[in-house]
């Protein structure tokens, strides 16, 4: 098995009596794009958090390379390779880009580990290199997206968790940052499970998807066969 399989399986979590995740199971493999779709509610956010260890599950099992983190802390889940972009972004507008991007680098990483990182993203995300000086206030919405998602990449991590990625971008937009999303994915190998509200635009670049529902999953398959099913995307991706 190569680093990065993410196995999730019989994972529950509930907020009080709300049951928002039950009983989900899904294997995400080393580079590949796992998309997680579904409408509002229907638990995406809850399993990303409980995969990083923000929420704690009753039930189920998160597992990395095999190594049980169902329980760990959520420091040790991000050491262990998972870095999580949530929703919202969290740019912080007073720090320069560059600060920024300073913030992803392993505590405890080599100056020279951290300097190799910086100029990869800068090679991926050209407009944040020309911004890097600047405070991140004057980053449009996609520019703040790669920003947050080269944070987490300064990191290291065998395995990325994003959060509606897509949220309040225009299309021309979301289409730009998932082409860098999935040249990411080939050239090294990383494994994402990228959630998505844009079912559409997410399998447009996913290898597979999983569809839930009120926390359940209702269906799995390749990306490109989920996006030709005319009767779950009308009951449960809505385009
Ligand atoms: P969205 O796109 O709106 O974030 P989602 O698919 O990510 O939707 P979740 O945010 O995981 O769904 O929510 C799943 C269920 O859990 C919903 O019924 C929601 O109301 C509930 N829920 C989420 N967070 C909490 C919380 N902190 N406390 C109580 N209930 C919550």
């Amino acid at each position: 098995m190569s680093a990065g399989t993410l196995e999730i399986s019989g994972l529950t979590t509930s907020y009080g009596p709300v049951t928002a995740l039950d009983t989900v199971d899904i294997t995400a493999e080393r580079g590949q794009v796992t998309a997680v779709l579904g409408a509002n509610g229907a638990g995406k956010s809850t399993l990303l958090r409980t995969i990083s260890g923000l929420v704690r599950p009753a039930a189920g099992q998160v597992l990395l390379d095999g190594t049980d983190l169902t329980h760990a802390p959520a420091e040790a889940i991000a050491r262990a390779g998972i870095a999580h972009v949530p929703e919202g972004r969290g740019v912080i507008t007073e720090l320069t880009v560059e600060e920024n991007l300073r913030l992803g680098a392993m505590l405890g990483a080599s100056r020279r580990r951290t300097e190799r990182g910086l100029a990869q993203v800068y090679e991926m995300f050209p407009p944040l290199a020309q911004r890097r000086r600047h405070d991140a206030h004057v980053l449009s919405g996609g520019e703040r997206q790669m920003l947050v998602i080269g944070r987490a990449l300064l990191s290291g991590p065998d395995v990325l968790l994003l959060d509606e990625p897509s949220l309040g971008l225009a299309p021309r937009i979301v289409a730009q940052i998932f082409g860098l999303l999935r040249d990411l994915v080939d050239s090294d190998g990383v494994t994402v499970l990228l959630v998505e509200q844009n079912a559409r635009s997410a399998l447009s670049i996913a290898d597979v998807g999983v569809v839930l529902n009120l926390g359940r999953v209702v269906a799995r398959d390749a990306a490109a066969a989920l996006a030709a099913d005319d009767g779950l995307r009308h009951a449960y991706l809505g385009f």
